[in-house]
């Protein structure tokens, strides 16, 4: 599929384990190639579904990280523990805001 990364298409697709783009990681951003890789869900780590559909989510936020810095030019495009801790705090930055949007509608509600 294609995906759109602040105005820039990329190709979004999945691979098994035999992909050497992807080597031995779970995903890849083919920065200039403009592709996001990222390995078929019965290969990522974790026993469990939910442990797999875990590790997918966290794959494919770090890929799109890696095209957003890219598409935006800053330089921290390739500093992986910071590109991995953004990936990992995504989901709680949308917590908070829709916890915030949630508690203003309820206080609009009875206003
Ligand atoms: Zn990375």
């Amino acid at each position: 599929m294609k995906l759109n990364i602040m105005g820039t298409d990329y190709e979004y697709t999945r691979d098994d384990l035999n992909n050497p783009d992807l080597a031995e990681n779970d995903g890849c951003c083919l920065l200039f190639d403009k592709e996001i890789m990222i390995r078929k869900r019965q290969y990522l780590s974790g026993k469990s579904e939910k442990a797999k559909i875990s590790r997918e989510e966290h794959v494919i936020r770090h890929e799109v990280v890696h095209a957003l810095a890219q598409e935006t030019g800053v330089e921290y495009g390739d500093n992986e523990p910071l590109v991995d801790w953004i990936a990992h705090i995504i989901p709680y930055v949308n917590k908070a805001v829709d916890d915030i949007k949630k508690n203003e509608e309820e206080q609009n509600a009875h206003a």
